[in-house]
């Protein structure tokens, strides 16, 4: 061997031992890494937490896959969670969750599994139940070294599920005046609530949502006297009373010579009553449990006001006067008559009493009048938006002149409908978003 190979083959060993030292301390050093990211990652596992209603929650098992191991820690216990209110009923993930798998048992029978979302709509029976909750999470680590990296975990709650939750209902007020409505709300709702009040108010359903929630018109009518009543809220447990004291309102007076001719042509004939009666009765008693209005209500017409809500009517000097259950606004023939709000049109047609007749469900037992048109526009089952013209004024039926009889129904009272039209009716104090209610 001459003196150069031997140099050349040792320059090659110093430099395979120099490669492999470096190699050697890229391996340790990425081992070292991969150390590092396991004990970060061991560190934030289980560190998360579920809350529903004032308890918070420790998984009791978390699982993370790093470098193709598993690692597992149990950081908490089962939890115990006590429901008296629906609000309580929510389950809130941790910041770092992707999805969530959430089942609830009753003994040995799953009675609701799906997402956080689908939880709050399950509304069970009072009891106990069991709750699990399957939690996929992207937690991001930070190792000693301040290296950030993010993986994927599962983490798995249990805890006991107590729903212990009773029906509140409020009415806005212990007062209200003739003519006007007010609210009823309630939660904790389970089957049908009926609220009645004899003669004052027929029996109508809250209209109750999937979390037990129940809301509700309640309506006095401008004949009403004032004076203290007794009100009924029937639920499956039984029936209890409420009282309410009626405030009175003020109306005008009104002296009308309407001709023989006229009032026997009308009013006087008991077919056009019978008529009247079947046209008009039918539209009291059902409803659509949604509600299709809001605002304020739209002036049907913007006529002369000639005889007003509630006013005490005396015909051809009779001594006992007729009240008027709507308003009466005055505009010439063939003026279009608009729809006061959204509903669906319950009744279109013509009688010898209230003559060419629209009415209209804005829904929560809320409905319009429209009389004594010229004609209509719209078919009976048509749902029609607020403003739409529906019909023409005319002097259709009982009236002396062109005129549009309207009259605002709250179940099966007549309210007032200036506070439609300007906002400040109880109708629009329905609530319908949860959180309110009590
Ligand atoms: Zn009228």
């Amino acid at each position: 061997m001459g003196k150069k190979k031997r140099e050349i083959l040792a320059i090659t060993a110093v430099l395979l031992i120099a490669a492999s030292a470096g190699l050697l301390f890229l391996l340790n050093r990425s081992k070292g890494m991969a150390l590092a990211r396991q004990e970060a990652a061991l560190e934030l596992l289980g560190t998360d937490a579920i809350c529903i209603g004032d308890e918070v929650i420790k998984p009791v098992q978390a699982d993370a896959e790093i470098k193709n191991r598993i690692y597992t820690v149990n950081p908490g216990e089962p939890g115990i969670v006590r429901i008296t209110d629906m609000e309580q009923s929510v389950i809130f993930l941790p910041d770092d969750a992707v999805s969530a798998e959430i089942t609830v048992f009753s003994g040995e029978e799953t009675v609701f599994s799906g997402s956080e979302d689908d939880f709050r709509s399950f509304y069970p029976e009072n009891g106990r139940y069991r709750l699990g909750v399957q939690c996929r999470v992207q937690p991001t680590a930070v190792t000693s070294k301040g290296e950030e990296f993010t993986f994927e975990g599962t983490e798995e709650y249990i805890a006991e599920l107590e729903y212990d939750v009773s029906m509140k209902i409020s009415f806005e007020s212990d007062r209200i005046r003739e003519g006007s409505v007010m609210t009823v709300n309630a939660s904790g709702v389970r089957g049908e609530v009926v609220i009645s009040a004899g003669e004052v108010l027929a029996p109508f359903p809250l209209v109750t949502d999937e979390r037990g929630y129940g809301r509700g018109l309640f309506s006095v009518s401008y004949i009403t006297p004032p004076g203290t009543y007794t009100g009924f809220i029937e639920t499956r447990e039984g029936t209890s009373e409420f009282s309410f004291t009626i405030e009175e309102e003020q109306y005008t007076v009104q002296h009308l010579i309407i001709s023989e001719e006229t009032q026997s042509a009308t009013i006087g004939n008991s077919d056009n009553r019978d008529a009247y009666n079947e046209m008009i009765d039918k539209t009291y008693y059902s409803w659509y449990p949604e509600r299709f209005y809001d605002d304020c209500f739209t002036l049907p017409v913007d006529g002369e006001v000639t005889t007003e809500f509630g006013l005490f009517r005396y015909t051809n000097d009779n001594p006992v006067p007729t009240r008027h259950a709507g308003v009466d606004l005055a505009e010439d023939e063939g003026t279009p008559v608009l729809a006061a709000a959204s509903g669906y049109v319950i009744a279109a047609g013509y009688n010898g009493v209230s003559g060419n007749t629209v009415v209209i469900d804005h829904g929560f037992g809320v409905r319009t009048y429209y009389f004594h048109m010229a004609e209509l526009c719209v078919r009976e089952g048509e749902f029609v938006e607020e403003g739409i013209e529906i019909g023409k004024v005319g002097a259709t039926g009982y009236a002396t002149g062109p005129h549009l009889h309207f009259n605002l129904m709250v179940h099966d009272n007549s309210v007032d409908p200036w506070a439609a039209f300007n906002g400040t009716s109880g109708i629009f104090g329905l609530d319908l978003n949860s959180s309110s209610l009590p």
